[in-house]
């Protein structure tokens, strides 16, 4: 058992100031473990009293704090230092985030490891954000500086819970930012255990408030508040659309990532094996809840019949169990929610597609919620299952014709995430690259991942880059300085 997480359950509280504090209206509610659907901890069900205290500690902090003056050196060292708690306590934090996810340890213990990366990354940047000195035709020197923005709110989701609040705290703190973190309500555990450590690395009290709670009742209150000046959310389409409507009203800046139906499109002379794997791997990485699954498999007609049996003889041998355990490659689902909407696009798909393998819950487990990759063939592009985000194992195969076909499909999707093309002739790889409308683009490969290379989509999958240093620049305002080098009056009246 990890430290700070035993058998009985833990109730947790809010970090608001640099203090553990009660929720104002003194409810909690259950946080799971999806494999055996057991209440693992409780956490407090902030409302927008608790929204209005973590954003008044967040713009006093930076105001007026010891974090308002702090240096970029600073900054930077102290997310070294955070950096450096979370490499050593990669198991710790691995086996919480697995059992809260369902995800399979050996992947938690990879996203743990970026999320320390991610840290050490905007550490380092934290003393390279540049100004510039604008060559104006006067006798001035112009000057651009670059300010923080001020309070962020920051609003994740729950399939990599702690790597997306490392891509939103790490640029936010590295820009000088101080920050309102809400954890999605399934998976708030691992940025709660975090936050244990803010005061020992030296992060000033208001600079990181973490409060936990439902979307309405506390997303919104924070999307909403006029002390808050940037929202960077990462989400569902549904909820993206409902936050730039209600950012509207104090002009914040958003940023937003909302997911795709990324297509993985492999043509006839692509390497076979790989491209198997890469199809599988593409998809079905996380239990398929990965923003930019690989989720629409677009097969060249010539191998289309022998890339689906190969596919699915391959997808029979995925070793599906408790996510504890090291063989394990695809847990349950997040949650009952998550597991009944993957289950109602596995039964839509039976009648939009033909069933290669799956369709339905794994049902050797007794308890959790697990469900059987699921492969779809001979789908239209039209289908719901093409067009719309499952967030689960499930694909959907389509055959194309040629290049031509290929990209009219590809391209036909109200997302624009990212897509993945895999061939052997490189005039045609660098082709479909640039006529591809989509943020990410893998050439014989899907989903690595890196905190140096921007992260975002075109689209209805969002606007604003994180990672690298675009992610910084989502937390930057840009100020002009004109310094007049005449010492006479301007002249004109
Ligand atoms: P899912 O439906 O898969 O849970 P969501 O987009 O609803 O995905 O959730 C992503 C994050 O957005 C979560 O932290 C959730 O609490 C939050 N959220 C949901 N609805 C709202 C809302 N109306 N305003 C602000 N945040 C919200
Ligand atoms: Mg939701």
């Amino acid at each position: 058992m990890p430290a700070g997480v035993s058998a009985e359950v833990k109730t947790y509280k809010l970090y608001v100031n640099g203090d553990w504090l009660e929720g104002d209206s003194r409810k909690t509610f259950p946080v799971y473990d999806p494999s055996t659907e057991d209440v693992i901890a409780q956490v407090p069900d902030s409302n927008s009293k608790d929204v209005d205290r973590a954003v008044a500690a967040a713009k006093a902090a930076f105001e007026d704090g010891p974090w308002a003056i702090t240096t970029p050196q600073e900054r930077g060292r102290t997310l070294f230092r955070l950096a450096e708690k979370i490499r050593q306590n990669v198991p710790m934090l691995a086996e919480l985030e697995c059992r809260n996810t369902g995800k399979p340890i050996v992947e938690a213990e990879f996203d743990i490891n970026d999320v320390a990366t991610c840290f050490e990354y905007y550490g380092g940047l934290a003393t390279k954000i540049l100004g510039y000195v604008n060559p104006v035709p006067d006798n001035a020197v112009s000057l651009t500086l670059k300010e923080p923005v001020g309070v962020a709110g920051q609003i994740i989701p729950w399939n990599y819970p702690l790597l997306m609040a490392a891509w939103k705290l790490a640029p936010a703190l590295a820009a000088g930012c101080t920050c309102v973190l809400k954890p999605a309500e399934q998976t708030p555990l691992t940025a709660l255990e975090m936050a244990n450590w803010f005061s020992e690395i030296g992060l000033p009290a208001g600079v990181v408030n973490i409060v936990t709670g439902f979307g309405e009742t506390c997303g919104a209150p924070l999307v909403k508040h006029p002390d808050v000046n940037k929202i960077a959310f990462t989400g569902s389409a549904q909820v993206g659309k409902i936050i730039v409507k209600q950012a509207a009203e104090s002009v914040k800046r958003v940023t937003l990532e909302l997911g795709g139906k990324s297509p993985n499109i492999f043509f006839a002379d692509a390497d076979f094996e790989a491209a198997i794997d890469g199809a599988l791997f593409g998809v079905f990485i996380n239990q398929g809840e990965v923003c930019s699954a690989g989720s629409r498999i677009l097969v060249q007609k010539p191998i289309y019949k022998k890339f689906v049996d190969a596919m699915t003889e391959k997808a029979r041998n995925i070793k599906l169990g408790p996510p504890l355990e090291r063989e394990t490659k695809m847990g349950p689902l997040v949650s009952k929610d998550q597991y009944e909407r993957v289950r109602s696009y596995q039964d839509l798909g039976k009648k939009e597609g033909k069933v290669a393998i799956g369709g339905g819950r794994a049902e050797k487990f007794a308890k959790g919620y697990y469900v059987e990759p699921t492969i779809f063939y001979d789908v239209e592009n039209s289908a719901r299952i093409a067009r719309e985000e499952i967030f689960g194992p499930v694909a959907s195969v389509i055959p194309f014709d040629d290049e031509k076909d290929a990209l009219k499909i590809a391209n036909d999707s109200p997302y624009g995430l990212a897509a993945a093309v895999w061939t052997r002739d490189i005039f045609k790889a660098f082709r479909v690259v640039k006529a591809l409308r989509a943020g990410i683009v893998w050439v014989n490969h899907m989903q690595p991942t890196y905190v140096e290379a921007p992260w975002g989509g075109y689209k209805q999958s969002g606007f604003g880059r994180e990672l690298g240093p675009w992610g910084i620049e989502e937390y930057l305002e840009t100020k002009q300085v004109h310094i007049n080098l005449n010492e006479q009056p301007i002249g004109w009246y």
